[in-house]
């Protein structure tokens, strides 16, 4: 079996690692660590990276029909042991340099923008929205890959048709709001609310449009608990909130306007947190996450 450091590592995201394992496979690794309020915590919350890597592995099967993505496998022999159910095998893509977003919801940046224009990435919203508004149908609202420490910004759909072809556009775009729909409707039933998230697609050796990166995962996407949903307010994070609320209490001791990192968590809001993430895959999937492999 091999070990990680056999394989070389292309790049690496605040949270992920990607390796190359041959020519045609990569291996997308996922670790504990978790981001909040811009910040990547020096605490990690334990099984993060498993959760986060059956849930999409959860919604890649799930809408395989729907459209094509890289999975190729989550449990094999070129899967190292260490890294074993945090770690997928997926299908090397070229990957279309857009950050395709789907806004059921109004909030974040959404919000931001429309506080300021009315729009959201061009797309003109109807007066008297409120914080966590839902819309009447959801927007497709792009945005360009960010260097590391900055934000993704909005871009409008012109601005992608002129990036990468109007016909490239509208498929991303199609798929999408498809997949986001579809996956909304099913998060509801399971009583979560999907907010907006975020897809990364790449086109394959056929040309074909394939779903890559992580889907529809807490750090890729906004959940909601859908009891004591309410707009006019920020709504609760489903797996975020008590590090928020702990940040952001006194006995934190630490100022989200000050530039000092924040401090490391407690273990009750360690413990509390990785409750949550599991609650989340969870609920969503209806699978026990004691059943999830782990490393070997
Ligand atoms: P961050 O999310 O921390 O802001 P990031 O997006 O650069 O940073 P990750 O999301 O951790 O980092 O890394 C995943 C990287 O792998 C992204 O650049 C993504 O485009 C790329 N990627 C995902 N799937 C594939 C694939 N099938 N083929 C090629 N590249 C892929
Ligand atoms: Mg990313």
């Amino acid at each position: 079996m091999p070990k990680l450091a056999d394989y070389r590592q292309i790049a690496a995201g605040k949270v992920r690692h990607l390796y190359e394992v041959d020519d045609k496979l990569l291996l997308l690794v996922a670790s504990d660590r978790i981001s909040a309020f811009d910040h990547v915590l020096s605490t990690e919350i334990p099984d993060k990276g498993r959760v986060l890597t059956a849930m999409s592995v959860f919604w890649f099967e799930r809408f395989a029909d729907l459209v094509p993505n890289h999975l190729v496998a989550w449990d094999d022999e070129r899967i190292p042991g260490e890294v074993r159910g945090r770690a997928l095998l997926v299908r090397k893509l070229d990957m279309v340099q857009v950050e395709c977003v789907a806004r059921g919801y109004l909030t974040g940046s959404g919000m931001a923008e429309y506080r300021e224009s009315g729009e959201v990435c061009g797309v003109a919203l109807p007066a008297g929205l409120v914080e966590a508004s839902e819309l009447a149908e959801p927007i497709f609202t792009p945005a360009t890959k960010a260097e590391i420490g900055q934000h993704d910004e909005n871009v409008s759909f012109e601005y992608v048709e002129s990036a990468v072809g109007s016909d490239l556009a509208g498929r991303l775009r199609d798929a999408t709001l498809e997949v986001y729909r579809a996956a909304r409707e099913f998060a509801r039933s399971r009583g979560v609310i999907l907010a907006d998230t975020k897809f990364e697609f790449g086109v394959d050796d056929s040309g074909a449009l394939v779903l890559g990166d992580e889907v529809l995962t807490p750090d890729s996407s906004r959940y909601w608990p859908l009891d004591g949903y309410q707009a006019g307010r920020v709504q609760p994070s489903f797996d975020k909130q008590f590090v928020r609320d702990w940040l952001t209490s006194e006995s934190s001791g630490w100022q989200r306007s000050s530039d000092t990192p924040p401090p490391p968590l407690p273990d009750e809001v360690i413990a509390a947190t990785r409750a949550r993430y599991v609650e989340a895959y969870e609920r969503i999937t209806g699978r026990s996450f004691a059943d999830w492999i782990g490393p070997r």
